[in-house]
């Protein structure tokens, strides 16, 4: 490896492959240095015997601000919006989602005013100006828009299916409304998985002449007077003149040490990430073949057969699907009653899933976004971008607005055209 670089990215997920192509594109000396073995993050997808397992459930927003920087990077997207019909289970009764016009006209969840009002508030967000939105939390919003308790539980449905996060006392609305907007514009399900844009963007990242060393750790960077430092877990150390950092606020404390601000620790310390439990699962057959999309209303519960929309095992035959609990930031975690949970909620809608399965996997407490969005960060958050010259985050955490693959993409691309500017300036300005 050199040891004198003009950008090390500290990973290779998506938002470290967004900026370094940027980055590689300007004509810049680019590594990304990331600590598995593979790269990816959280967008990897794992081939588990003949199946592409993403990690838990993955919908890509096909209006959302994303897909034209993707799109701008030259990276093909292959696969099918899924089918919104399925079911609501509240109490055992099973009711038709109102998430299809044919679904609010039959649902049995609502009286016809809920129906009116349910329409109405959906053509509401399709339409609103996210910025007249006041500061408030996702529950306070949803209590002012909606006077029937069945048409809040269902904005609390919707919240939860597009932003994973389950905590509505505490999410700021700006943040889930706009999400739940764009979410409306439709989603995708990728052809074998999100690790074909991981390879897609590692590829054309290559070509550029970016640098990639995975199973290395970024232990600590220091700023000297010139540049920077940084110590690696294989004890080499490297100079560079800008770092690029998409690991989450905790690591990036740890890299930071001692020089880390006031300002910078006072918010990562109280940043709090959304989490969730998934069993992804690949079964010969449904039991049920026409139940292909599940929640459940007042427990935080999602079902979905992703294989249904897009390619995502070599057997066609084979059924893919995902069943995920939402946590929230207090739940005590357990993963043996986790596990049993989600089975039981298969087993409600796949009843003898087991004698068909193939292959599952479950992670308990993974990583959905790391910063569940709260009133008041963004100030916050800029404070931190600023507190130390030469140094960039990105990642889904980053970005004041957005979550999840969005704020990722968008945070990385905004911070690789900081840096290029940066450049820029101080070419001009010798
Ligand atoms: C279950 C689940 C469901 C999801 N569903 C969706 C969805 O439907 N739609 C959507 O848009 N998004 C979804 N997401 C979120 C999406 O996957 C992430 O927001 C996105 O992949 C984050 O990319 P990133 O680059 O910001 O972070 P990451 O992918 O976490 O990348 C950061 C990288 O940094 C590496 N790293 C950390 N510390 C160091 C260090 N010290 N040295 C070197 N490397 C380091 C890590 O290993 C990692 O590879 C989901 C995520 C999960 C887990």
């Amino acid at each position: 490896m050199d040891n004198k670089w003009d950008v090390v990215i500290v990973g290779g997920g998506l938002a470290g492959y967004v900026a370094a192509n940027y980055l590689a594109k300007a004509g810049m000396s680019i590594l990304i240095i990331e600590k598995d073995k593979k790269v990816g993050g959280r967008a990897r997808t794992d081939k588990i015997n003949q199946q592409f397992f993403n990690l838990g459930p993955h919908a890509f927003y096909t209006k959302g601000n994303a897909a034209p920087i993707l799109q701008e990077l030259g990276i093909e997207l292959h696969g099918k919006s899924p089918k919104l019909n399925g079911l609501l289970i509240d109490n055992r009764v099973e009711y038709t989602a109102p998430f299809t016009p044919l679904g609010v006209l039959t649902t049995g969840l609502f009286s016809w005013k809920e129906r009116m009002d349910w329409l109405n508030i959906l053509w509401k967000i399709k339409s609103m100006k996210i910025e007249n939105l006041s500061e408030q939390t996702f529950q306070q919003w949803v209590q002012e828009i909606a006077q029937s308790k069945n048409v809040q539980k269902l904005l609390l449905i919707l919240g939860r299916l597009s932003t994973y996060c389950h905590a509505p006392e505490k999410v700021s609305a700006r943040v889930i409304v706009a999400h739940l907007k764009m979410v409306l514009g439709g989603v995708l399900y990728i052809d074998k998985g999100w690790q074909t844009i991981i390879d897609q963007l590692h590829n054309k990242s290559v070509t550029s002449g970016v640098q990639i060393q995975t199973g290395v750790r970024v232990n600590e960077f220091k700023m000297t007077e010139k540049n920077f430092r940084l110590s690696l877990s294989t004890e080499e150390e490297l100079t560079c003149n800008y770092v690029l950092s998409t690991t989450g606020p905790r690591e990036l404390m740890k890299m930071l040490g001692d020089n880390i601000t006031q300002a910078q620790l006072d918010f990562f310390t109280q940043v709090i990430p959304v989490k969730g439990a998934s069993l992804d699962v690949a079964l010969t057959q449904l039991p049920k073949p026409n139940r292909l999309f599940a929640m459940e209303v007042t427990e935080p519960f999602y079902y979905s057969v992703h294989s249904n929309a897009a390619i995502l095992s070599e057997n066609e035959n084979t059924v893919v699907l995902h069943v995920f609990k939402y946590l929230h930031p207090d739940d005590n975690i357990n993963g043996k009653l986790l596990k049993n949970e989600l089975e039981q909620f298969l087993e409600k809608i796949q009843p003898g899933w087991q004698n068909y399965k193939v292959s599952s996997r479950f992670m308990p407490t993974i990583t959905v976004n790391q910063r569940l969005p709260q009133i008041g960060e963004d100030h916050k958050l800029q404070c931190s971008k600023l507190a130390m010259s030469g140094l960039y985050l990105a990642g889904d955490w980053t970005s004041p607005h957005s979550i999840l693959s969005e704020g990722a993409i968008i945070s990385a691309k905004q911070a690789a055209e900081e840096i290029i500017e940066k450049e820029q300036r101080l070419y001009c300005a010798n």
